[in-house]
């Protein structure tokens, strides 16, 4: 432990798991003197916490820490070092090749080993104190699977506001034959229901009002209670819904295969459970959805769509796209505009389909030409942000309950996530920050709501 402040940057790439990774990188290295800071410049420590789902995601890192080298270099001439990281999803697949091609780089670690941090960290420390002038890194490499899992060596976890993230599984055994993950997040783990439980009771106590249950398949979720049982994504809910001052749960991501009829009816039963999900579907043809080896066809994801809508009328969905995968014609393009028209979502996110080294679709034959994946991708985002669109005016006159957890441009104006995680614009007093309040949508836009004090 040292006494004396040092600067930490991090840089987030990808999804919620990241942004929680940073955070809990933040939080494991606290204890040793380091406090974040918002810029790379005179930082003592820089992580990029790279994510592999990006196109060209190892040559980005590589244009990225290239930028860095620089920062780094002005910093040994003042006679200081910068300690230099690659974590996250690039670092898993590529490894010991970063320390090739980047050997000014310090250390290189996975996201299963960051509660190893302060450890390596040190190893940097004393490396870079006995080694002045020299121009490489100190070449840490560690992208082990450990047989423990870190979440048994991380501290208690720090609230930044009113919404956190809570990661309460990670990795995937599903191996759909265009996604990297199962190879670089490893394979399926649920943490015990206790220490969900204890994350969660510390984070409310620290003021949290929102948790976004996170993992890679989130409804996968099958963690061990004290006593024994094995509770799903459902009744893991059920307990945090026990929780005084915990007004809000979501989750993120799930699988269509793994909504089961527990989590259904939670939707049902629990007003804490926000009437929003994000479930990908990938694709709308059966064809393409068996060679993406997801597992379900379109008319199971409709099914238990129309289940849980019987749960929850109110529930509004968001989801996940690929246009162009391997053998893709435009019959199978079509039937994913179908289930786009039969579903109606209020979100979603859409990709061509990129190959990713390594997976199998990578080398299927009938790879889809790049301009006909444009002009998929151009009509289903078209018809995406048309129904996005009418489910943002359909919401000018009601009432929703907003959680204002950011501040806004304007002076006296703050920012909220509607039910349906839609951003919601109001001027409201400052002591309203960090509570969940009414308020009346008086404005819609493509992509947010306006809202006024009820
Ligand atoms: N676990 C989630 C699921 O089962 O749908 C998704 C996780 S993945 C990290 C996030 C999204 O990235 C996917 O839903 C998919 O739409 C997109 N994605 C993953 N690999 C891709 C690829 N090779 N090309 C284009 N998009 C991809
Ligand atoms: Fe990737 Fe499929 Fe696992 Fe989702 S379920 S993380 S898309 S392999």
């Amino acid at each position: 432990m040292s006494g004396e402040k040092k600067r930490l940057f991090i840089r987030t790439y990808g999804c919620q798991m990241n942004v929680y990774d940073s955070g809990r990188m933040t939080d494991v290295l606290a204890p040793f003197g380091y406090a974040p800071t918002d810029q790379p410049e005179g930082a003592d420590m820089v992580v990029i916490n790279t994510c592999h789902i990006r196109e060209k995601a190892s040559e980005k890192v590589f244009s990225e820490l290239g930028r860095l080298r620089v920062l780094k270099e002005e910093r040994r001439a003042d006679g200081k070092d910068m300690i230099l990281a690659v974590a996250g999803c690039v670092a898993q697949a590529e490894g010991e090749f970063i320390l090739q091609r980047a050997p000014f780089v310090d250390i290189v670690l996975g996201p299963q080993t960051y509660h190893k941090l302060p450890e390596m960290v040190a190893r940097a420390e004393r490396a870079a104190a006995s080694k002045t002038g020299r121009k490489t890194g100190v070449g840490i490499l560690d992208t082990d699977f450990p047989l423990e899992p870190k979440f048994d060596h991380l501290p208690e976890p720090v609230a930044h506001g009113s919404a956190a993230f809570l990661s309460v599984q990670e990795g995937c055994d599903k191996f759909c034959t265009f996604c990297v993950v199962p190879y670089t997040r490893g394979a399926e783990y649920s943490r015990p229901v206790d220490d969900v439980l204890k994350e969660a009771r510390l984070l409310v106590g620290q003021g949290v009002r929102e948790l976004t249950l996170l993992g890679q398949n989130v409804n996968a979720y099958h963690g061990t209670s004290a006593d024994g049982r094995e509770l799903g994504l459902g009744d893991l809910c059920r307990e945090l819904a026990t929780i005084n001052g915990l007004e809000r749960i979501r989750y993120t991501t799930s699988h269509p295969r793994d909504l089961d009829d527990a989590l259904i009816s939670a939707h049902a039963e629990l007003p804490q459970l926000m009437p929003f999900l994000h479930l990908p579907v990938q694709s709308g043809s059966d064809r393409i959805l068996k060679a993406m080896n997801r597992g379900h066809t379109a008319a199971d994801y409709i099914a238990k769509i129309e289940r849980l809508r019987q749960a929850n009328p109110d529930l509004a969905l968001s989801s996940d796209f690929i246009v162009g995968f391997p053998g893709e014609t435009d019959a199978d393009f079509d039937a994913t505009m179908a289930l786009v028209q039969t579903v109606g979502f209020v979100q979603a996110y859409s990709f061509k389909y990129s190959p990713r080294p390594g997976t199998p679709a990578a080398t299927m034959e009938q790879q889809v030409p790049e301009n006909v994946k444009s002009a998929r991708l151009s009509a289903l985002q078209a018809l995406l942000s048309a129904q996005q669109d009418a489910f943002n005016q359909s919401c000018i006159g009601r009432d929703l309950r907003v959680l204002l957890d950011r501040t806004g441009r304007h002076d006296g104006q703050m920012v909220g996530r509607s039910p349906f995680m839609q951003p919601v614009h109001v001027t409201a007093p400052a002591e309203l920050f960090g509570q969940v309040v009414t308020l009346r949508i008086v404005g819609a836009t493509a992509t947010s709501l306006a809202g006024e004090l009820v």
